[in-house]
């Protein structure tokens, strides 16, 4: 085998894996007692069974007394009886204390992702991170999920040998008659010494070529990823509900079948195939085989010392099978060994995600709670690229909120509007310039503690498939009639009136044949909902109606007001006709506020940006007594 660049140097694989260790036990202490006593007992059982046989055989053979007889095949039931019942209750409880590991670590990741920095989470290579680890946890349960298993090995393996030694010790104790001939030379301690190194050789050998075949499978790591990611995506997405249409418009069942097909690596073209044939076979084989010839040593020395009358026939069958329990729990535990240093190369992985630093979210100001909403949040001179790019999305901006405004921020696409709320909310932090609530730097303040002050709607929002009321509360419980006061001023009233389970309706149909699916525009209007139940000082709304119909979009913007009441609202649209019911307008332009007013006074400014956008759109208004109507979308 070549070099393999995939091996972790020792310490530091054995750090790792240390440090997974601890991890699992700081999250789930209770396994370990569970899988401690099962390995102990799973290792003893063999023995049991080995000690007593050994006693039943010698009577056999021996003296042959009944009631001596009768003794050890009753011991040998009832003890063999009672320990396979303690193990099966063991295993049980074994296995109902891992039941929802696998979920408890998606959750350990989940909450690093919730807890990262956000520009972090935006980032495709923490994306890739991720995926690698569950990649290698589906494909062979590699990195976190299988240091559990390696420390139940070590600890059947250590139980192993020592009840294997306790019980072969006498084997080389135990002299040949000085009438064997040549077998004399299994009394001499040379030869005994001899005879346990090539034992110890042995057993040590099959287990580390074991372990070096399993490296290649580290080797194959990156191609195996990628062809459980084509496999995942283009198995299963005949059953993906979202693709469904489109699967049949474009027949594309046959084009994603092919795909699959061109994709080799499982096949025998793939990678982990040729090593399969190549040298990772041979170390298999190789140490399957050292394991046999070890096997037949043990027998010839055993059988050999009992022929030269060393011992009877019920100890050749203790000293075989303890031996052969030694030579397990000797594999078992150099096995572990190697896949622990194998399995470094994931871990890695796993602790590169886990490890990504947090510095963005570390303040611990309290924000002082109003009753008077009196809070000022003032931008100052504020510019921001996002993480690896050259331009800047933001340039010099800074702005004021005056308390209980309507804010208006229009632009064209790109223009910097929606970067500007997420420097807001602290989704990232500006590269130059500050941004003070009540004159103190965000930063300083306790990330949950700042975001109370904001009920926000992004574009891309997400309603969950829950029942209505919860998702508007984001809250298993919640007080209906603000629930329902709020759809109601988000414009959702009429559907609601129709909903026969009201409150209580599922959204879409994931968890209830009775749920219901709702059109863009409704989810629009229930995120409203959901944001105006939580009724926070700031409302903060990213192109809020994107999805509505012209005349649902007019009816939210002329209820602006009501809806609103007296918090600072802040909103980002597209259709300037939206924007003439707030009191004042921000336009940007390629990062930089160009220009600030009321609607009449910007549309007065003929040479200004705000003038041309206006016009641009007024070709698709028309007007219909008081109420002036988006016709085309723009
Ligand atoms: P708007 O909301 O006005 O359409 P954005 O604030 O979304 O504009 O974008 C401003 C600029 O920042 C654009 O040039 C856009 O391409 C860039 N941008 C937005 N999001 C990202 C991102 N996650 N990474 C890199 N560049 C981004």
């Amino acid at each position: 085998m070549k070099k393999d660049k995939k091996q972790i140097p020792i310490r530091k694989a054995w750090g790792l894996n240390i440090r997974a260790l601890h991890l699992w036990w700081k999250n789930f202490p209770d396994i370990f007692v569970s899988y401690t006593l099962h390995a102990i007992v799973d290792a003893l059982l063999p023995l049991i069974g080995i000690y007593f046989s050994a006693r039943v055989i010698d009577e056999l053979a021996g003296a042959r007394r009944p009631e001596q007889l009768a003794h050890w095949v009753l011991l040998t039931l009832l003890i063999g009886a009672g320990t396979e019942l303690l193990l099966a209750i063991l295993w049980r409880w074994r296995n109902s204390c891992y039941a929802g590991t696998y979920y408890k670590h998606q959750k350990l990741y989940a909450e690093k992702m919730l807890s990262m920095d956000f520009c972090d989470v935006d980032n495709s290579e923490t994306l890739d991170i991720l995926s690698q680890i569950q990649q290698n946890e589906n494909w062979s349960r590699w990195g976190l999920s299988r240091i559990i298993m390696h420390y139940q090995m070590l600890l059947t393996g250590a139980t192993k040998i020592i009840g294997s030694v306790a019980l072969s010790v006498t084997l080389f104790n135990s002299k040949v008659t000085d009438t064997s001939g040549n077998l004399i030379i299994l009394n001499s301690p040379l030869f005994i010494v001899l005879i346990l190194g090539v034992f110890f050789l042995l057993t040590c050998l099959s287990p580390i070529l074991e372990s070096k075949a399993m490296a290649y499978w580290a080797s194959a790591a990156a191609q195996a990823r990628m062809g459980n990611r084509v496999f995942s995506f283009y198995g299963f997405i005949g059953f993906d509900r979202d693709r469904a249409l489109d699967i049949r418009m474009y027949e594309q069942e046959e084009f994603c079948n092919k795909k699959l097909k061109d994709d080799t690596t499982f096949t025998t073209k793939g990678l982990i195939a040729r090593y399969a044939r190549g040298n990772m076979g041979i170390l298999y084989a190789l140490s399957a085989s050292i394991s046999r010839i070890l096997t037949g040593m043990v027998y010839s020395f055993v059988c050999l010392k009992a022929w030269a009358g060393a011992f009877g026939i019920g100890a050749v069958t203790q000293y075989i099978g303890a031996i052969t329990q030694l030579s397990n729990g000797l594999s078992d535990i150099i096995g572990t060994v190697g896949d622990m240093r194998n399995n470094a190369y994931f871990l890695e992985t796993t602790f590169k995600y886990l490890d990504i630093p947090n510095d963005m979210y570390q303040g611990s100001l309290t924000v002082e709670k109003r009753q008077d909403n009196n809070y000022t949040i003032e931008f100052k001179d504020v510019s921001f690229k996002y993480p690896n790019t050259d331009t800047w999305a933001l340039r010099h901006v800074s702005m004021k909120f005056h308390i209980g405004e309507r804010l208006a921020i229009v632009g064209q696409n790109g223009s910097g509007k929606t970067t500007f709320i997420k420097l807001l909310c602290r989704l990232y932090d500006p590269d130059e310039g500050e941004i003070l609530l009540n004159g103190i730097n965000i930063r300083k303040y306790d990330y949950r503690e700042y975001m109370q002050i904001f009920s926000v709607i992004f574009q891309d929002f997400k309603l969950l498939a829950f029942k209505l009321g919860e998702n508007v509360a984001t809250s298993k419980t919640y007080d209906s009639k603000l629930v329902i006061n709020s759809l109601e001023k988000a414009g959702f009233d009429i559907r609601l009136g129709k909903l026969k389970d009201g409150l209580d309706t599922y959204l879409y149909k994931d968890f209830s044949d009775e749920g219901v699916e709702i059109s863009g525009g409704e989810a629009q209007k229930i995120a409203i909902a959901r944001a105006l139940y939580q009724d926070k000082p700031f409302l903060i709304l990213d192109e809020p109606t994107a999805a509505l119909d012209p005349i649902a979009e007019f009816e939210v913007y002329s209820k602006l007001n009501d809806i609103v009441e007296d918090k600072t609202a802040i909103f980002i649209s597209h259709r300037l006709s939206s924007c003439r019911f707030s009191d004042r307008i921000a336009v940007f332009d390629q990062g930089k506020i160009v220009q600030v007013g009321s609607h009449d006074e910007l549309l007065a400014d003929s040479d200004g940006m705000y003038y041309a956008l206006w016009n641009a759109q007024a070709k698709y208004y028309k007007t219909d007594g008081e109420r002036e109507l988006l016709l085309i979308e723009c």
